[in-house]
């Protein structure tokens, strides 16, 4: 019987660990596939608080141990299910868990373009993480799809590497930081294909170029690139939860700054849940709130 379990190892979820347990409580964190979450893809963070630069993946690192240095158990089990009753109950595909107060933590997945061929092309030129794959294509073109931050930063990262980088973005202006576009600005093997969107993926195994859509002239162009690094947001992963779990139209589970759910005693932290800044600061604040509001209701 745990006091909490907590479901994800992102930012959010061993934040809410690290506070459930320094509040005493015995806790499990689950995770299906590695800890850290998004972030860990992150090439640099100067973002947070009080850390000036830090890779995404020290930053998890750091987390991660100081949630397991104060005891927590973390497993490597996908969660198939969670009930309330008497006890809560979280399943796995290994294990039935018993726990007084449930965090779903699980954070977003990237958001695939939809296009033809795009899954099967994934390690064939197609990528959603530039610090993953950035190294293989050392001075060889390539593309990013996006405008938020992690489109800029993997743009950012590959021209470091790469002998031209293509930004393609379906609006004339970034969602991203401005700090970010005057850096890229000054880099001269970046070229911002703007107003634009990616309609095709040219080659057969391997992507040997993309075609790019003008969204204003309808003008189609080729782009000669062997790799496109696509950054256009997250999706949610939380349709295990919805017969008991209210979620919003999009998948996120609907909670306020209070990080309470439709059920009494079981919270959502960080990017799984409805909220209109997803930070890592924010989903560490989640974190840090919906442990003590969990703590709170056990009592
Ligand atoms: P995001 O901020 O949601 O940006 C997604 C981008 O992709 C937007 O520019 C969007 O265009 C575009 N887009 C969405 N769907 C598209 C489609 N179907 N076709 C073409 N373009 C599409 O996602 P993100 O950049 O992954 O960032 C997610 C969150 O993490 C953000 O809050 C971000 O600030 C944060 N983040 C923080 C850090 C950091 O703190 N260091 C690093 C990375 C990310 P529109 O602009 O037109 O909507």
């Amino acid at each position: 019987m745990y006091d909490i379990i907590i479901i994800g190892a992102g930012t959010a979820g061993l934040s809410a660990a690290i506070y459930g347990l320094r509040a005493g409580k015995k806790v499990l964190v689950l995770e299906q596939l590695s800890y850290g979450g998004q972030i860990i893809n992150t090439p640099e963070i100067e973002n947070y608080p009080g850390i000036k630069n830090i890779s995404g993946f020290d930053f998890a690192t750091g987390l991660y141990e100081q949630a397991t240095a104060l005891g927590a158990e973390v497993k490597y089990e996908q969660v198939t299910g969670i009930a309330d009753g008497a006890e809560k109950q979280v399943t796995t595909t290994e294990a039935t868990y018993s726990c007084k107060a449930i965090i779903i933590a699980t954070g977003a997945k990237n958001r695939p373009l939809g296009l033809d061929r795009e899954a099967e092309l994934v390690g064939g030129g197609v990528s959603y993480c530039a610090t993953c794959d950035g190294a293989f294509y050392k001075k060889r073109p390539v593309a990013v799809n996006g405008g938020g931050n992690t489109a800029l930063e993997d743009a950012l990262f590959l021209s470091n590497y790469c002998s031209k980088v293509y930004l393609i973005h379906r609006r004339d202006e970034f969602r991203g930081e401005v700090k970010q576009v005057e850096q890229l600005k000054a880099k001269e093997n970046v070229e911002f294909v703007l107003n634009a969107t990616v309609t095709a993926l040219l080659g057969e195994d391997q992507v040997e170029g993309i075609e790019v859509t003008d969204k204003i002239t309808g003008e189609k162009r080729t782009l000669q690139v062997d790799g496109l690094f696509i950054a256009i947001g997250q999706m949610p992963e939380n349709a295990v939860f919805a017969p008991l779990i209210q979620l919003d139209s999009a998948g996120y589970v609907v909670a306020g700054e209070d990080c309470k759910t439709n059920v009494e005693g079981i919270y959502a932290a960080g990017d799984c849940r409805t909220k209109t800044v997803r930070q890592l600061t924010t989903a560490a604040a989640d974190g840090a709130v919906a442990a003590l509001a969990a703590c709170a209701y056990i009592g």
